[in-house]
């Protein structure tokens, strides 16, 4: 990068909006896992689209690469910079600018914190659903650029179902007007899809319209015990007939993650026997508790009689639901007692994934043994999460990723279904995607980019 690049940027931008050499904390070069690189050699921190616009064109003019970073809680190591890249920060573009209940629409810019816009939303007395465990860090921008999923896709879809329209600066400093506020637009090629999901390589979102939905007034929460992976999707046909769209997570546990948080995670509590071959965590939501309650104990009775189910317990409280919830989301507190270890965010077929854990558990028997694997995940939504313990010798984290990508492949599943690829997943984006398909994803690049100076070797090299 040339000395005068520095030079612009100082005369572009007022001294606040732009740190430079010493200035730069190392939270903005240093990964969720401590990881470090260089210290990159500036960071720029827009308060305003203008100011993002007038960053790309500089940069687009004098090619220099840039990595934007929102929240950081990716798992991919997408958002460090290297290669001389500079940092565009999201973390000042953190207005919520309106939240209009009659018409169900929240409009934000980017760097807005997901719990923040939660919390703002529910003042309202309304829901912004997405919800997931980094809430209290992650950015409406990364969600977006992520296409993030968490707890309750099975009810309203993933952050791409909940987006009506886009503000967004393409490479060239371009502004793309796309701001809209309703669902129905058949004009031609929808170009927000260009910048959901395809983890900022395409442009940098600025703003966002969202959908907020009417908070459901009651939500109930219930815990079952199965002997069967084949009780388990029985429980889900009877789960989506029975109470339809109330059914707002599905979630599944295989017997060694619940025993093995119960055990190690402090705070923790079973209300059911930790020695069932596998566990489910479902919850309904809507506006009739009684209601609820009588269609929620009606389908577990069924469950018991149709032998489904061997036991389970249904939340009290609020604050009861809430040790339910816990033991589902402690998973990154297990991941981390289980190091050294790799984690894996998998999509496949509902009929294909016991097979496929089974096949996980035989193969890493094979060449370590001190390996084994925990698996849960959002049986609803088609996706498995992994994490693999295993021996502390050289190479074995990527010879571990390489056993259960390639099975992923085999098993014509999704080696990403919710974290992206960014670069650690990149040697194996050729599992899930054709050739063909990959090269479409370059043309895209090289057209929109020319320069390819926006988070350059992210999901693939151009
Ligand atoms: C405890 C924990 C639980 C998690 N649970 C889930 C889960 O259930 N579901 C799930 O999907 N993910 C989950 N994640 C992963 C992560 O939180 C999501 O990917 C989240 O959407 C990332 O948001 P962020 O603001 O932190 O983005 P960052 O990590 O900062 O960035 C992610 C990517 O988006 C790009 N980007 C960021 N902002 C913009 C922007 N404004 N314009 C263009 N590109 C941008 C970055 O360059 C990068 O490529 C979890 C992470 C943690 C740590």
């Amino acid at each position: 990068m040339p000395d005068s690049f520095l030079d612009e940027l100082r005369k572009a931008f007022r001294a606040d909006a732009l740190l430079i050499g010493d200035d730069i904390d190392a939270r903005y070069f240093t990964d969720m896992a401590g990881v470090q690189v260089t210290r990159p050699r500036a960071v720029v921190r827009p308060r305003t689209t203008e100011d993002v616009s007038r960053l790309l064109k500089l940069c687009h003019r004098m090619k220099v690469p840039v990595t934007t970073q929102g929240g950081m809680t990716g798992l991919v190591r997408a958002t460090m910079p290297h290669n001389g890249e500079i940092v565009l920060s999201m973390e000042r573009m953190n207005a919520i600018e309106e939240v209009d209940v009659s018409s169900g629409v929240a409009i934000v810019q980017a760097g807005v914190i997901l719990q923040k816009l939660q919390e703002r939303v529910e003042d309202e007395g309304f829901m912004f659903p997405l919800d997931l465990g980094a809430r209290g860090s992650c950015t409406i921008g990364g969600n977006i650029s992520t296409n993030a999923g968490g707890n309750r896709v099975i009810r309203y879809g993933m952050t791409r179902d909940l987006v009506l329209g886009l503000e967004v600066v393409t490479p060239d400093g371009t502004v793309l007007k796309g701001l809209r506020k309703f669902i129905k637009n058949n004009t031609g090629i929808d170009l927000k899809q260009l910048y959901i999901g395809t983890e900022g390589i395409l442009g940098v979102v600025t703003r966002a319209a969202l959908r907020i939905f009417p908070a459901p007034a009651e939500r109930q929460v219930a815990l079952c015990a199965l002997s069967s992976f084949g009780d388990v999707t029985s429980l889900l046909k009877l789960a989506r007939l029975r109470l339809g769209g109330g059914l707002t997570a599905f979630e599944v546990m295989w017997n060694e993650y619940y025993r093995l948080v119960i055990e190690r995670v402090p705070g923790v509590a079973s209300p059911l026997p930790t020695h069932h071959p596998f566990y489910v965590l479902f919850e309904a939501s809507g506006s009739d508790a009684e209601r609820m309650r009588a269609d929620l104990e009606a389908l577990l009775e069924e469950a018991v009689e149709q032998g489904i189910i061997l036991d389970a317990t249904i939340s009290t409280s609020n604050a009861s639901a809430a040790a339910i919830w816990r033991i589902r989301d402690s998973s990154v507190e297990l991941s981390r007692a289980l190091s050294p270890r790799v984690g894996f965010d998998i999509s496949l077929a509902i009929d294909r994934m016991e097979d496929f854990a089974n096949r996980i558990a035989a193969d890493l028997r094979k060449f370590d043994n001190e390996a084994f694997s925990v698996v849960y995940g959002h049986l609803g939504d088609g996706n498995l999460h992994v994490v693999v313990h295993h021996a502390d010798v050289p190479d074995r984290y990527t010879q571990i990723q390489e056993l259960v990508y390639g099975i992923t492949g085999e098993y014509d599943g999704s080696i990403s279904a919710e974290h992206g690829i960014g670069m650690l997943k990149r040697p194996y984006l050729k599992l899930s995607r054709t050739a063909e398909e990959i090269e479409t994803m370059r043309t895209l690049k090289r057209a929109l980019d020319p320069h390819n100076i926006l988070n350059p070797g992210r999901i693939f090299a151009v």
